[in-house]
């Protein structure tokens, strides 16, 4: 008999897994609570896969063999719980995927950085003239590409939750960017329950695998003392000296990447991706390609002629000298805490959101030597007036996108920066941080 595949959530991943299930020989039923787009109903129809929008219809979704379950949806939602209960494996498409592809993955997480990390490596691999697709939180659903012929590499951004759902999943390089306190109410609020989630990177791996982290995570050093960790590791830093792994020589400012004692050199100056956190984006990248022998002259332009992604420290415009800097991709503290730390001429910073618990008092002393001028961009800004009213000269509040740019401009002088880095989520005024970032950008170039 067919076995049984139920897919909850009828995005791209849901849609990608149906296909390959579906080419893999299981009978396949794809339920979404909200509404499906009319782009994907049409496909499943086309492929004659059974479906429905606006519930979940429990007894069927729980008669199936295995449950692939989009990463939106909560292990605390019932149906979830039930399907535990009663013993349903619930997986992930990108577990589903890698049962049938034969490529070799070099996997991204991280609590921040992860997709300017994983573009940068897909971008190496694909001047390197590999067979290569990106997946997982970007690019096409890692399934379709599978069902679609498969690659030879993938490179893959996973999020805690997709690793939630992985359990025989096994990468061949494994990137921990860093780990920062994010997300924590999906974890029951307990830290060790989301670092646990991201060390799941590792699960599987031997010793032919391959470890790049941060040598300099707290939260990461703790966890290795805790894990047997059999892969070849190679951690980089900018304030340690790293014998295999990446670090930078201050006397001369060379990156430098250390990979079976053989030696990368390249000035930091030359790097397309500036600020200290990309030169860890970036020497996480470097490892991967030379880990995987890739040329040094090839890595060395793949690191210096990378285009940032849209959102993430994007420079938009000049207008009358002052700067406008788009960073709506921050959007916790310490992803905000990198961009503060970048700028070099006085800010006036664009703040505010849906706030997931911050703790905003490891921003007060780059906020005191830094900005000039706040506003607060969000629906409830109390949490903000009270962190750093007493910290800089002006702080304002403003409703719109429009309206946070036009006082930006106000409070600005000629050889400011205004910087949007929110740290905070979007959804009170916003669709999403893309919708932010546009609305911004609109904003400012309308000025
Ligand atoms: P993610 O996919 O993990 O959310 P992004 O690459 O989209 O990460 O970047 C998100 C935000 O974090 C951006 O504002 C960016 O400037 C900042 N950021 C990027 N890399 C790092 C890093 N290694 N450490 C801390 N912050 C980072």
């Amino acid at each position: 008999m067919k076995k049984q595949l139920a897919i909850l959530g009828a995005g791209e991943s849901g849609l990608g897994a149906a296909e390959l299930a579906l080419k893999k020989g299981y009978k396949v039923f794809v339920s979404d609570k909200g509404k499906i787009k009319e782009k994907y109903k049409s496909v499943l129809t086309e492929l004659k896969i059974e479906w429905e929008e606006e519930q979940h219809s429990e007894e069927r979704i729980l008669s199936a063999d295995e449950i692939v379950k989009s990463p939106g949806i909560p292990d605390t939602a019932p149906l979830i719980k039930k399907a535990h209960e009663i013993g349903i494996p619930v997986i992930s498409e990108i577990e589903f995927a890698a049962r049938f592809s034969k490529g070799h993955f070099t996997c991204i997480t991280g609590s921040n950085g992860k997709t300017t990390t994983t573009m940068l490596i897909y971008h190496l691999y694909k001047k390197a003239g590999l067979d290569v697709g990106l997946a997982g939180n970007v690019g096409k659903s890692f399934a379709k590409q599978v069902a679609e012929g498969d690659h030879d590499y993938y490179v893959l951004e996973l999020s805690s939750f997709q690793l939630d759902g992985m359990y025989h999943f096994k990468a061949d390089i494994a990137i921990l960017l860093n780990i920062t306190p994010d997300h924590l109410d999906r974890y029951d609020y307990k830290m060790e329950n989301y670092v646990a989630s991201k060390m799941r990177i590792l699960q599987n791996m031997d010793e032919n695998g391959v470890f790049i982290y941060w040598a300099n995570d707290e939260f990461i050093a703790a966890a290795m003392k805790a894990h047997q960790i059999k892969a070849k590791c190679y951690p980089f830093s900018d304030t340690e000296e790293i014998k295999e792994g990446a670090c930078v020589d201050k006397n001369n400012n060379q990156l430098i990447i250390t990979v079976n004692n053989q030696l990368f050199e390249m000035s930091i100056h030359d790097l397309a991706l500036q600020g200290r956190h990309n030169l860890y984006n970036s020497m996480a990248s470097g490892i991967s390609g030379r880990v995987l022998d890739l040329r040094k002259e090839l890595i060395r332009e793949s690191l210096a002629d990378f285009q940032n992604i849209e959102h993430r420290l994007e420079h938009v415009t000049n207008v009358h000298g002052i700067e406008f800097i788009n960073d709506s991709k921050a959007t916790n503290v310490n992803s905000t805490w990198y961009a503060l730390e970048s700028m070099d001429k006085p800010t006036v910073w664009i703040v505010g959101g849906v706030d997931k618990g911050n703790d905003y008092s490891m921003l007060f002393d780059l906020v005191k030597d830094k900005v000039k001028a706040i506003i607060c961009l969000g629906t409830e800004n109390q949490k903000i007036i009270d962190a750093f009213g007493d910290k800089v000269d002006q702080i304002v509040e403003a409703g719109t996108a429009r309206e946070a740019v036009t006082k930006s401009y106000e409070l600005g002088t000629k050889g400011d920066v205004v910087l949007l880095s929110p740290a905070c989520a979007s959804f009170d005024l916003f669709d999403n941080y893309e919708d932010r970032g546009h609305q911004f950008k609109t904003a400012v170039r309308s000025l």
